[in-house]
């Protein structure tokens, strides 16, 4: 799977973390992690900029992670016009922090920072794949 698949609206075609896209299209999260140094990269990223090595290890995010902060857009960058408003957060996965939107339908009220939170993969209209935050039900 190349990485076009990636995304509400892809930029990019190719990239060297394409495995990233077969792992959600699996139903899981994956992220990148330096083989030398141990520094764990989201989005995952195939060279370290610490050590320069690019030897990675694929680890899945944990299935349960807490809320850290989020915000309503109410104005969108280029593709994403159609998708205001929508709620995007960042939550912790056992010290790794993931950057993402939240559910459809949930709201700034509904949330509050360190709530329990898990990730769903997505399909969306066009056959783009991406991921979402919800609540730990
Ligand atoms: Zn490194």
């Amino acid at each position: 799977m190349s990485f076009e698949k990636f995304g509400r609206v892809s930029f990019t075609s190719q990239a060297k973390i394409s495995a990233f896209v077969d792992y959600l299209e699996q139903g899981e999260l994956y992220t990148t992690h330096c083989h030398y140094c141990g520094i764990t990269f989201f989005p995952p990223r195939a060279d370290c900029h610490s050590c320069l090595g690019s030897e990675m290890d694929w680890r899945k995010i944990t299935s349960k992670g807490s809320l850290i902060s989020f915000t309503r857009s109410y104005f969108a960058p280029t593709g994403f016009e159609e998708d205001v408003p929508y709620v995007l957060a960042v939550a912790d996965f056992e010290g790794t922090k993931v950057f993402g939107r939240f559910k459809e339908g949930f709201t700034e009220e509904d949330l509050s920072s360190g709530m329990e939170v898990t990730i769903e993969p997505v399909t969306h209209k066009n056959g783009q794949i991406s991921y979402i935050f919800k609540p730990v039900s």
